[in-house]
């Protein structure tokens, strides 16, 4: 398997604060893979050693499959990792125009890309006027000029208002499937990583916790709650996979497709279901279980 972002034993240090402390994870090509932790987790240090700006204290790792910091692999890479910053007195299609000669592009899509990040209308106003949320469109167009294979994002919606929120995330997804980018982005938001992302590795204080497919994370913690009477038959039927939740109350760790046989016995055993829904089956659950990080609440 060809590998966008691999690191291999990575510790850094800041004097006596472990920002990363031997921190393992391989991120596939294809799709848009979440790197997820409270503040201070190390996930942008995690950026800047993979990109060539920091030094890591032990280990090593690869972008596409070259050392840190390795040019040619650069040049394959779009990141969007700082607070972006522009020359406030040009407009976002000369800052990209500027940005393309740099680059040496010959045929750079401006007005193309000016569009896709939603920037069309403001395209000629000076970026001294720009929200936060315009800069980082305007940075992410930046790193798209290029036609990056793989797109590093640093907190993407940081900034943003809701509407941004929505279209950031259908552009990353159209990014991801149509134009076939993979997309590494790093978030403290479990929303919005469970919302956008397909593969999502948690860290914690520099290291790893867990790391998997999002829909084959979330599946594992869901349980059915019925509300049903009488309680103590649904408990019986469900043996050692029951648990009450109060007095008119069970959940019951089930996977679905067992769930229609459940129902189906209860009916039979008299019981009287008022509610029957799936519970759990969040990131939450899953990031404070491996965390046990009250904060992210
Ligand atoms: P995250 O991106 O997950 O919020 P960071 O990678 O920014 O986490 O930071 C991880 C830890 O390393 C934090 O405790 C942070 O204070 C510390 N850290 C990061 N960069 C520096 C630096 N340049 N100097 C000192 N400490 C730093």
């Amino acid at each position: 398997m060809s590998f966008a972002l691999e690191a291999v034993d990575v510790g850094k240090a800041y004097g006596t604060v472990k920002a990363l402390d031997g921190l393992t994870l391989n991120i596939p090509r294809g799709g848009i893979f979440g790197i997820l932790g409270p503040n201070g987790a190390g996930k942008s240090t995690l950026f800047r050693i993979v990109l060539g700006l920091v030094r890591p204290t032990t280990g090593e790792t690869r972008l596409l499959g070259a050392p840190a910091g390795d040019i040619k692999a650069l040049r394959r890479i779009g990141a969007v990792i700082e607070t972006p910053r522009f020359l406030p007195w040009l407009t976002a299609r000369d800052t990209l125009t500027m940005l393309a000669l740099e680059s040496g592009l010959k045929t750079p899509d401006i007005d193309g890309w000016l569009q896709r990040v939603g920037l069309t209308e403001a395209a000629d106003r000076k970026v001294n006027g720009y929200s936060v949320g315009m800069k980082q469109r305007l940075a992410l167009a930046a790193a798209l000029l290029t036609r990056p294979e793989v797109l590093i994002l640093d907190e993407p919606t940081s900034g943003m208002d809701p509407a941004g929120i929505l279209e950031m995330r259908a552009l990353m997804r159209e990014l991801a499937d149509r134009d076939g980018v993979t997309i590494i982005l790093a978030s403290h938001q479990l929303d919005e990583v469970q919302r956008v992302c397909d593969s999502v590795a948690i860290l914690d204080r520099g290291k790893l916790v867990k790391d998997g497919r999002v829909d084959q994370m979330t599946a594992v913690n869901e349980r059915l709650r019925l509300q049903a009477s009488p309680r103590d038959t649904v408990l019986e039927l469900l043996g050692a996979k029951g648990v009450a939740d109060g007095a008119d109350a069970a959940f019951a760790a089930i996977p679905r497709a067992e769930a229609p046989a459940l129902i189906a016995a209860l009916v039979k055993a008299k019981v009287d279901i008022t509610e029957a829904r799936w519970i759990g089956g969040d990131l939450e659950t899953v990031f404070l279980d491996s965390t046990g990080d009250a904060d992210a609440r």
